[in-house]
């Protein structure tokens, strides 16, 4: 795509993320887009930089790290969004600011015990299968308790905040439904674990029912950089 399509790209879907937070008297403040540029080149991502953008969200480990370190800016934010096996974790401690895919103690102690200690704590995400798909990962809402509390006592991790991937055929009704019954499963645990503020939901074709229902962090894709093949 040309760097202008992609300016104008990007510019319409802030504009949808203002129009929704004004629908549901939200402040556009408390909802960040974090462009998912899974696949795409990273003079895409140097063009949505240079727009202003800043935050980023990769799948793949490898090709995540590469466009971190080759991005000709450090004051971009990286999140990792895809399924995150042991062999990757020291990749992704050493290079990236948040996770959101976390769904065992293994995985986030791994990061802990890798993060360099030059870096501040990794930022992580609890990932919860809030449609109990059964192609999904992530955690039931009961498992996601013990797991903040596993992830409490780690040193160089710091729980953040909840993410959710919905079953792809849901109805808008049955979408907000479920965008809302995590939304209460992170006010349950914010009582218990105060940084546990941020609700990581909502991708190129619902993120707007996910703001009304409260997300402070929406996913997009494609309609950002266009169709992945
Ligand atoms: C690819 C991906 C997205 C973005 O999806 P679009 O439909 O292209 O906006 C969001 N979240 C996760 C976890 C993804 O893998």
């Amino acid at each position: 795509m040309s760097a202008p399509q992609l300016e104008s790209q990007l510019a319409s879907v802030n504009q949808r993320i203002v129009e929704a937070c004004s629908k549901t008297k939200r402040n556009c403040d408390d909802v960040a887009l974090l462009a998912v540029s899974k696949t795409k080149p990273l003079a895409d991502i140097i063009t949505l930089y240079q727009a202003g953008h800043r935050q980023f969200a990769e799948n793949y480990a490898q090709e995540g790290v590469e466009k971190c370190q080759q991005a000709p800016f450090d004051d971009a934010i990286w999140h990792f969004i895809g399924p995150l096996q042991s062999n990757k974790t020291k990749l992704i401690a050493e290079h990236f600011d948040w996770v959101h895919t976390i769904d065992r103690e293994k995985i986030a102690r791994r990061l802990s015990d890798q993060r360099p200690p030059e870096k501040p704590p990794l930022n992580l995400l609890i990932q919860v299968n809030i449609s109990q798909d059964p192609a999904k990962s992530g955690v039931t809402a009961a498992q996601a308790v013990t797991l903040a509390k596993q992830i409490s006592v780690l040193p160089n991790v710091r729980l953040r905040g909840l993410m959710t991937i919905l079953e792809a055929q849901l109805s808008e009704q049955h979408r907000l439904a479920q965008f809302q019954e995590l939304k209460k499963l992170q006010q349950a645990l914010i009582k218990e674990h105060p940084d546990c503020k941020e609700l990581s939901m909502g991708m190129s074709s619902d993120f707007e029912l996910a703001i009304q229902a409260g997300a402070t962090m929406v996913r997009v894709g494609s309609d950002i950089f266009g169709k992945r093949s």
